[in-house]
Parts: C-alpha cells; sequence; structure tokens
C-alpha cells in the first residue's frame, strides 16, 4: 500500500499489507480486548476519550501536515479537522455516561421495565479518504465510550492517517487493541465481515460501496450503518441574503477541495435571484486561489487522486454534451498534478450528469427555476437525500422548505455540516442510520428489553 502525495506526486510511505493471518490475529486480539473493555466503566472509558482529545490537540500541526501530504487538503482546513476530532472526543467524554444509561419505562404489567444500552463487540468501519481524520473520529468516539472495539479499514491512500489515528488512542492510554488499523484492501473486506467475531459494520464512502457492504453485511446478519455520497441542492430563494448567500455558497461547493459528502452540487436558483446570484458566484469562484495546499493562503488544493479528477472532467464533458453551459473554469489547470479549477456550469439540463450523479470536486452546477414549488421539486428530484440548504430572508418560510426536503440534514442559511450535538446521516442513495449525538452512540449497542416482575 502507497501513500502518495497529490500534488507533487512524490511516494511518501509505501506499507506492507497484513496477511490473512495477521487479520485473524487482529481480530482475536479485539475480542479479547472487547471482553475486559466492555467491563471498564464508562467514567474510565470517558477519561480516556479526553486525553485522547488532549492528544489530539497537542499534535494538531503534526497531523494537520500529514493530511496536507497524503490527500491535499488545504491546510487550515486540515487543522480544523484534527480540532473537531478532539471536540467529538470532548464530547462523547462529557454525554456518553447520561446518553448510555438506563431509561426506566413505567409498565402497568410489571414492577420495574428498562432499556439498558449495552456494547456488542468489534465493529469494522470502513472509511474514506476524504476527511480521514474526521470520519473515523466521528465512528470511534461514541463506539469506545460505548464499551464497543473498534478496527479500521481506511482508505488505500491514507494509510499514514490510519496508523496516526491508531496511534491517538495508544498513546492516550487507551488498552492494547481496543482500537487497530488494519491496513488491507477492499479485497479482504468481506473475510473479516463474515468472521463470527465481528458484529458491526459502518462504511463511509460511496454508493457503490456501500452496495457491496451492505449486502455482505445483510448476508451475515450483521447491522450496517452507512454514510454514502450525496448531491446536495443549495435552494436561493427570491428573498436571499445576497451577500451572505453568496460566501456560503462558494464556501459549501469548494470546501475540502469539492471533495465533500455534504458539499452543495446543485445550486437551484430563482428567477428573481438568478443574474445576481450567477454574476456574484462566478466571480468569487474566480477569485479563489488554487494550489499548494500547505501554503497558508491557497483555497482550493489538488483532487487526492489523477484518476478522481479525471471522473470529474468526464463529468464535465458530458454536462456539456448535453447542453450545459461553462460560465467559468471547466479544464484541468497546466499544473504538475490533478488541479482542477473551481467550475460553475448554468443552464444545466437535469438528465446532465451534473445534475443526476455526484460531483466530487469543485463543480457547480446551477439551475433557474420560477417558483419555490418548482425549487422543491428539483431539490429533491435525485437519488441522493444527504443535506439540503435553503437561503431566504424570512426564516419561517426557510424551515417550511426544509422541512419539504427528502434529506437528512437541511439547514436554513448555513452550510450543511455535521456537529456532534446533532445527528447526522440521510435517506435514500445516501444510506441509513444516523452518527454522532445520542442517536449516532445507539446504533452499535443492545438496546435491552428488562422486564422485574
Ligand atoms: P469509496 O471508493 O467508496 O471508498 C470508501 C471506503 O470503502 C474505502 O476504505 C474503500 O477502500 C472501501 N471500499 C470501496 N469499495 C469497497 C468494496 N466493494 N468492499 C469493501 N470496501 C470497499 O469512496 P471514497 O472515494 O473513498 O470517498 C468518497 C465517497 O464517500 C463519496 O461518494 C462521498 O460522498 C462519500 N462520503 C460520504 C460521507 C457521509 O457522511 N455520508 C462522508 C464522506 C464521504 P479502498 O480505498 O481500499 O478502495
Amino acid at each position: 500500500m502507497e501513500s502518495v502525495n497529490p500534488a507533487t506526486g512524490e511516494t511518501l510511505e509505501t506499507y506492507e499489507e497484513p496477511t490473512g493471518a495477521d487479520v485473524d490475529a487482529a481480530l482475536e486480539a479485539a475480542t479479547d480486548a472487547f471482553g475486559s473493555w466492555s467491563e471498564t466503566p464508562i467514567q474510565h472509558r470517558r477519561t480516556l476519550l479526553a486525553d485522547a482529545a488532549d492528544v489530539l490537540r497537542d499534535r494538531v500541526d503534526e497531523y494537520a501536515d500529514l493530511m496536507v501530504r497524503e490527500m491535499g487538503k488545504p491546510v487550515a482546513q486540515a487543522r480544523s479537522e484534527v480540532e473537531k476530532c478532539a471536540w467529538v472526543c470532548d464530547y462523547y467524554a462529557e454525554r456518553a455516561e447520561e446518553q448510555l444509561s438506563d431509561e426506566v419505562i413505567g409498565s402497568d404489567a410489571a414492577a420495574h421495565t428498562l432499556v439498558s444500552y449495552e456494547p456488542i463487540g468489534p465493529v469494522l468501519a470502513i472509511m474514506p479518504w476524504n476527511f480521514p481524520f474526521w470520519q473515523v473520529f466521528r465512528f470511534a468516539a461514541p463506539n469506545l465510550a460505548a464499551g464497543n472495539v473498534g478496527l479500521l479499514k481506511h482508505a488505500s491512500n491514507v494509510p499514514g492517517c490510519a496508523l496516526a489515528i491508531e496511534e491517538v488512542f495508544r498513546d492516550a492510554g487507551f488498552p492494547e487493541d481496543t482500537f487497530q488499523s488494519l491496513l488491507v484492501g477492499s479485497d479482504t473486506v468481506e473475510d473479516v465481515i463474515a468472521d463470527d467475531r465481528l458484529r458491526g459494520v459502518t462504511l463511509t464512502g460511496s454508493e457503490g460501496a456501500g452496495r457491496a457492504v451492505a449486502g455482505q453485511a445483510g448476508g451475515e446478519l450483521k447491522k450496517t450503518v452507512l454514510e454514502l455520497g450525496g448531491s446536495d441542492p443549495f435552494v436561493v430563494l427570491d428573498d436571499a441574503p445576497m451577500e451572505h448567500t453568496l460566501e456560503k455558497a462558494v464556501q459549501a461547493r469548494t470546501q475540502n477541495n469539492g471533495q465533500s459528502c455534504i458539499a452543495a452540487k446543485r445550486f437551484i436558483v430563482h428567477d428573481d435571484a438568478y443574474d445576481e446570484f450567477v454574476d456574484g458566484f462566478v466571480d468569487r469562484m474566480d477569485d479563489l486561489s488554487v494550489g499548494d495546499p500547505a501554503d497558508e493562503d491557497t483555497d482550493v488544493g489538488p483532487q487526492a487522486r489523477q484518476g478522481l479528477m479525471e471522473d470529474l472532467h468526464d463529468q464535465v464533458e458530458r454536462s456539456v454534451d448535453a447542453g450545459a453551459e461553462v460560465a467559468t473554469g471547466g479544464e484541468p489547470l497546466d499544473l504538475e498534478g490533478p488541479f482542477y479549477p473551481p467550475t460553475v456550469l448554468i443552464d444545466v439540463p437535469r438528465d446532465a450528469a451534473a445534475a443526476t450523479e455526484e460531483t466530487f470536486g469543485p463543480v457547480a452546477a446551477v439551475f433557474r427555476v420560477e417558483d419555490e414549488a418548482e425549487a422543491i421539486e428539483l431539490a429533491n428530484d435525485t437519488d441522493f437525500g444527504l443535506g439540503a440548504s435553503v437561503w431566504t430572508e424570512n426564516l419561517e418560510r426557510g424551515e417550511r422548505v426544509a422541512r419539504e426536503f427528502e434529506a437528512g440534514c437541511c439547514f436554513v442559511n448555513e452550510l450543511v455540516k455535521s456537529d456532534p450535538r446533532l445527528p447526522f446521516g440521510g435517506v435514500k442513495n445516501s444510506g441509513y442510520g444516523r452518527e454522532l449525538s445520542e442517536h449516532g452512540i445507539r446504533e452499535f449497542v443492545n438496546r435491552k428489553t428488562v422486564w422485574v416482575q
């Protein structure tokens, strides 16, 4: 397995993939670790999570630099990501005990009835490269707090991040093997899922990977949580506060080099606001600086792999062939490495690639609509259902529209983002289950009914 800097093409490190015997030993070690970790008082588990937060904060620059080099995230965003990981550890350190405390249910039939939340065992986390720390911590913090143990199969292009995360938990003092990184390719996953010692699987990644893993886990009757792709609508109504809307539109499309599941991808704009929005959006996208992700002033770095940029450009070309017009960008930049410019497509037909597929890079598709009803109809005219946002001066109107969206995370006058205090997840082909908040910590637990007569 190789770690390659996408901005330079330099091979940073090569890693030996574990053998089948190594994977077997890791599963055995996870099972042993679960035996004692699940019996460890939750107060102690919480303390260790708070210690993990401290380790992350102490090493924010080191880990940010690792993300910059392995997947090209702009450095300021990489630092924010490490800090957000510390936040989710602190959040569950503070809240897990209350979230998992017994729920006493009054019942006329019994003397005492309650629900207790008990850990289930080793859980496999299959994770993507785009937020290589955050995606893992939002799984690991609640699950370790709940008494489960974690096995991480990270994306093959971020093995350094995978090992660094294992190191965070080790150095925070977690018992050995409560969290292990397996540097395996996706072809090994089926065997791990089939193993009786594994009790659950969570996957954050593409729709295709989700279908494959859910199928395998379903065959083994193992619970899954799926956090998949999205094509989030960004609905600009006629009364949108335009300066604020434009600032957030650019950020929502280009953060993390445009490679975010909850990036705004389809900009659905009311006829009355259309010209002002498109002019301002194109100007602002043009103003972004594209280049070295290690440079503090860079807004947009490289795409994480050459092939991913080629796929993105192919989507742009197919959209243009279908009738879309390029308002800015639209061709790979003449730089060494997979650098794609912030791109705006207008007059995008509803059946064009940029309308129907997930565009995982800084490419915005803009649509003009006549009224609010058409905006909602177009926003929901997608196979995905992860996030959605609406922009309006009228908060009541905004909330009404947000409730009409067929998506898991719906925002008014703010870009879609995850927050440890709120559940995160999708509907339709964006997956199922929830991460974060008390909803996330209760996904991989036995919600046990206890009846005392
Ligand atoms: P990906 O290609 O689906 O890979 C994600 C993970 O799944 C990687 O660890 C990958 O391993 C593994 N994988 C792929 N195919 C598999 C299979 N058939 N069986 C078992 N494992 C398999 O996705 P990506 O390119 O890394 O990430 C981008 C996608 O993730 C986008 O669609 C994005 O929207 C989605 N995403 C969703 C969320 C969310 O919260 N909903 C968050 C972030 C990203 P290898 O690397 O070894 O192939």
